[in-house]
């Protein structure tokens, strides 16, 4: 089908387009055709939106002076907005990125119920009165830190965004979005439900552009007071001294590269299960993919099979047409990528336990069989660098301490599973896997509610949560001498 959708960029409240003319052109990678057109923001075109944003929430704005409870209806009319554009949102999604309808279904849901949980924010943030000398008074209150930046990635465009855009508009700032060039479209639709809940013009700007670009323009912009960076390593690295000049405020959600701890006491189905999901669901492009299986050496045979023979039956197939469970990877280049990670595997002497390579029954897309590794030994490259593609890593461990070592040599720290019915070794775990999020006898999962991030290169600061209320607001001591 083909795209209807907007095109042009949302700066201050209009819809135009780009300063110097040029464009994106978006590619459906199940199809390796172009699919949409959008403009294609530069430094001018950043330059006005965070102009835009700057005087959204200037003091006496509407943004800056609406009460809370007119906030959280606001909130509330940007998740109906979204709720009513779900259908076109979804299909727009699994076109520009690959993934499945149902899997971008998930992430059009995970964003509504964010900005429900964070409208539920609004009338809460709270400020403490502090005890001092008599005939004073002294308390804090929190402030909107300004300008907010998100330069979002392509793995998850749509809920990435939505992720950090929602608590920063919940708290009172504007926001400046910039979407990965590869999946810009659904990154507009913000801008279209801004429109039809309301908000007041300035207060979310929407510039697809190049990361090396616009992106580069907005995390370095004086009038930027917090920039939210989800991506690479490489480029969180680069952002972060982006931003030192304006003394910004930097959030940085990088890559991973999970452990699941298996022991025998498990439910191995389960785990085999929840494993599968976390490797293999959006075609393993996830930061915080289980992409290292760790297994104790009397169940490791047993799991290698389970989780290969579970691999060999994922049906492949991209976009709205098909009922395949994995979709294609996002472009030529990440499936190219995959590929050398997997030669790579097979030249330092793991064994393919399922895939391994292309799938012969498909004439066009970019697919990558899931892809089961077994004799993985920890150095190896395929575990230690983040793959992000549907390649699992299976590693034998012989007792508790060398799975855990195993499990914590690692240059990440965002996700991190252990499967055992044995409480005091869970708890233990849980309290030495050196990792943001550690689940236990469950796939990597999350709410709008639970902070999100990483440890180590897996990045700084955390998503979602009162976390995030804290992240887009300054405190501000007010000290009063009563006289
Ligand atoms: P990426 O190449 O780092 O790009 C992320 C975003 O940054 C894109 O919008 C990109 O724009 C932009 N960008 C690139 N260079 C830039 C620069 N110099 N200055 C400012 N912006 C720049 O990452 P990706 O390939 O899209 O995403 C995959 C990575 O994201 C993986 O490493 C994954 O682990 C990580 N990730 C982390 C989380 C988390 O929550 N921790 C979640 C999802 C993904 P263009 O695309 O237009 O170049
Ligand atoms: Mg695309």
């Amino acid at each position: 089908m083909d795209y209807s959708g907007p095109t042009d960029l949302y700066i201050g409240g209009e819809w135009q387009e780009a300063s110097s003319g040029e464009t994106i052109d978006t590619e459906d990678p199940a199809t390796e055709e172009t699919y949409a057109t959008v403009q294609k923001a530069d430094e001018t075109d950043v330059d006005a939106a965070v102009e835009a944003a700057s005087a959204a929430v200037a003091n006496g704005s509407d943004w800056a002076s609406m009460t809370p409870e007119k906030r959280r209806a606001k909130m509330h009319a940007m998740a109906d907005a979204i709720e009513e554009m779900k259908d076109e949102i979804s299909m727009v999604e699994s076109h520009d990125n690959g993934k499945t309808p149902f899997e971008a279904g998930m992430e059009i849901d995970m964003v509504i119920d964010t900005f429900r949980y964070y409208a539920g924010w609004t009338e809460k943030v709270e400020g403490e009165q502090i005890p001092v000398e008599d005939g004073r008074l002294n308390y804090t209150k929190r402030d909107p830190v300004g300008v907010t930046a998100h330069i979002s990635p392509w793995n998850y465009p749509f809920q990435l965004a939505g992720r950090s855009v929602a608590p920063a508009l919940a708290t009172g700032n504007s926001v400046v979005l910039k979407p990965s060039s590869m999946t810009p479209l659904s990154a507009l639709y913000y801008a279209k439900a801004a429109e039809k809940a309301g908000l007041p013009d300035g207060v979310v700007n929407v510039i697809p552009g190049s990361g090396s670009g616009a992106g580069s323009a907005l995390s370095s912009h004086d009038d930027v007071a917090h920039v939210t960076f989800t991506g690479s390593t490489g480029v969180g690295k680069t952002i972060q001294r982006d931003a030192a000049d304006a003394v910004a405020d930097v959030t940085l959600e990088l890559g991973g590269k999970g452990p699941a701890v298996v022991f025998p006491d498990a439910d191995l189905d389960a785990a085999a299960r929840g494993v599968q999901y976390g490797i293999f669901m959006n075609a393993g492009q996830m930061c915080w993919a289980n992409s290292r299986l760790v297994v104790h050496e009397d169940v490791y045979d047993e799991m290698v099979e389970k989780i290969a023979d579970i691999a060999e039956n994922i049906p492949l197939g991209g976009g709205i047409d098909d009922d395949g469970q994995m979709g294609p990877v996002v472009s030529e280049g990440q499936q190219a990528e995959i590929l050398e990670y997997i030669e790579a595997g097979k030249e330092e002497g793991a064994t393919v336990a399922a895939g391994g390579g292309v799938p012969e029954d498909k004439d066009a897309g970019h697919f990558v069989e899931p892809t089961v590794f077994a004799d993985v030994d920890n150095d190896m490259t395929i575990a230690q660098e983040e793959i992000f593609g549907p390649v699992l890593s299976v590693i034998e461990v012989s007792d508790e301490e060398e799975a855990l070592e195993v499990a914590n040599d690692s240059p990440f720290g965002l996700t991190s599973c252990v499967w055992t019915n044995d409480l005091s070794r869970a708890h233990t775990f849980a309290d030495q896997l050196e990792y943001g999020m550690v689940m236990v006898n469950e796939t990597p999962n999350t709410w709008p509610q639970t902070p999100f991030g990483g440890t180590k290169q897996s990045g700084h600061g955390r998503a979602q949560g009162e976390e995030a209320i804290q992240t887009y607001t300054e405190v501000k001591n007010v000290h009063i001498n009563l006289g």
